[in-house]
Parts: structure tokens; sequence; C-alpha cells
């Protein structure tokens, strides 16, 4: 039997990972690296971002909104047929192997910017501004040497595959509608009566699933609900959506379709109405929203206030 060349490699550097891991003991660096994401047209969230920073690096001319656009598609197909890929639009691992680039402190580009929203995605709060400073440095760092990642503070392929497919500690998230459809001030708005936030939308906006869970169909005088039950237990609640795209039980990841907005229930006029309940009791979304928005830190949902966003 031939065994390609490629493989041995493979079983050795696995043999290697696991003599190292007798001496030292259990440590993050035994985990395997996390599968690239794949993105296509209309997932949205921080990966996205990255994605489109990346394109920008390379050339593309697209907006970096986080949203998957048919603008997106057309950068991707483009930056693919340059690059010797199938031009399908999709950003799947061959496409992410030839977008991402070797970085190291004091760059100054489009690239940093993918970056700094990746590395956004685990906390660190980074100011998204393409200039690699000691705080992008201090950030790198902390996250390779959680993850026995080697090589000091250069980010290469496999820091790249860390940053791009895994979700950091609280979890991927993803803005629930696209981030060109309202303007920030939109965002930190409180609410009547209790904590919750209503999005003024038109009719039929994709929505968005905010994180990773399982849906449950909600009704009454939430018309159209979608539930997501996250993996960390927190309850999300969208209402009076115009028609779902998911079913009853179905398992969602952060970014996926999961329906149009709409205005049925107990609605007067075409809005995304949203709750965040952890431990079943309702929490101000405000800052959670915002920090997707931002592309900034996102707070763990149990942190977030459960008063102060009402009138
Ligand atoms: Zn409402």
């Amino acid at each position: 039997m031939r065994i390609p060349l490629r493989r041995v490699a493979g079983v050795l550097a696995a043999l290697a990972l696991t003599i190292a891991g007798v001496l030292t003991g259990p440590t993050a660096a035994q985990a395997a690296t996390p599968a690239w994401p794949t993105l296509s047209g209309g997932t949205s969230g921080p990966n996205v971002a990255s994605a489109q920073f990346l394109l920008r690096h390379h050339g593309g001319t697209l907006t970096v909104d986080g949203a998957f656009t048919a603008g997106t598609t057309t950068a991707v197909r483009t930056f693919q047929a340059a690059n010797g890929l199938t031009a399908d639009g999709v950003v799947g691992s061959l496409t992410w192997a030839r977008l991402v680039v070797t970085l190291d402190a004091g760059a100054n580009n489009n690239a940093v910017r993918a970056l700094q929203t990746a590395l956004n995605k685990y906390g660190y709060g980074l100011t998204v501004d393409g200039a690699w400073g000691a705080a992008t440095t201090n950030a790198v760092t902390s996250f390779k040497t959680a993850r026995g990642l080697t090589g000091g503070a250069t980010v290469g392929a496999t820091t790249w595959q860390w940053l791009l497919g895994d979700g950091g500690g609280g979890g991927t998230y993803a803005l629930v509608i696209g981030r060109s459809v309202l303007p920030r001030t939109e965002y930190d708005d409180p609410h009547h009566d209790y904590p919750a936030i209503d999005l003024p939308t038109n009719s039929g906006v994709t929505t968005y699933a905010i994180t990773a869970g399982t849906v449950g169909h909600a009704g009454g005088g939430c018309g159209y609900g979608i539930g997501i039950t996250a993996d960390d237990g927190t309850y999300y609640l969208y209402c009076h959506l115009s028609s779902r795209a998911v079913a009853d039980g179905a398992r969602v990841v952060a970014g996926q379709v999961i329906g149009y907005t709409g205005s049925t229930g107990n609605s007067t006029g075409p809005h995304l109405h949203l709750e965040v309940r952890v431990g079943g009791a309702n929490r101000c979304p405000q800052n959670l929203l915002l920090a997707l928005y931002d592309g900034s830190a996102v707070p763990a949902p149990a942190t977030l206030p459960s008063t102060g966003c009402t009138y």
C-alpha cells in the first residue's frame, strides 16, 4: 500500500502532539484545529466582516458590513477566479487558505482589520483600525498562548484557522439583521414595560440567528415567532416575523437565516422584537446588539443588565 507522504507527515505531527501531551499533561494545544468556517450568501457576523476586510486587502472593492450580500459574492468570485479557484462565491477552506496572509506587529492594512475583527470575537475589545500596535500584540499573544500555538506573535495560517474557525469563550454571535439595515442609534433604544428591544425594520428583512442553538417556534402575541435556546442556555426570542425559514426543533448556527421581519401577532407595524432571557428572566439586549454592531467585545449574556432599558 502506498501512503502519501503528506499523510505520513500528518501522522508524525499527530504523534508529536500526543507525546507533547503526555509530557506536559492536558493542554488546549491538544484540541484539534477547528475547521475553517464556510461563508456564503445570507450569512452575517464577524467572520463575514473578516472575509470582507481580507478581500479588500487583496484589492477587492466591496463594503465591509459583516453581511454576505450580492456585492460580497461578486468580490469572492472575482478573487477566486484570479487565484485559480472554482468561482462559486462561497468562502470555504481553499478560499480562506488564499485569503489569509501572514501578519506581524507593525503591519497596517486591511488584513490587520480582519485580524482585529476576529480577535474581538474572543472579547479583546480592539479598535478595528488596521494598525497593529501594542494592544493587538497583547491580544494575539494571549490568544496563541491559550491554545499552545507557536511562532511568537506572528499570525500565520494556523492561527487564522483558530481565530476564524472557533467561536471564542462566549460562543460566536452574529447581528440579527444586516448591519446596513438600521443605524447604530436604533440599537440603544429602550423598550416599553420590560427589558427587550424593538428594531423598526420594514417587512421582509432577512433575520439571522444571533448564535448557535436549537429553534423553537413561538406564537400568540409573538405572531410568527422564533426562539433560539443557545448552547449556554440563554434564550433569544424573535417576534412578529412575516415568515419563518427554519423548522421547529432545527439546529442553527450564528448568522443562519431564520426568517423575515413582519408585523404578525400583537404588533402595530413592521418591526423585529427581540428578547434575551437568562434563567428565564429578561435581560437588556442593547449592549449585546451594540457590541455586535460595533464588532467589539461581546458581553456574556449573564452580565447584561436586567433593568435600565425600559420606559
Ligand atoms: Zn416589543
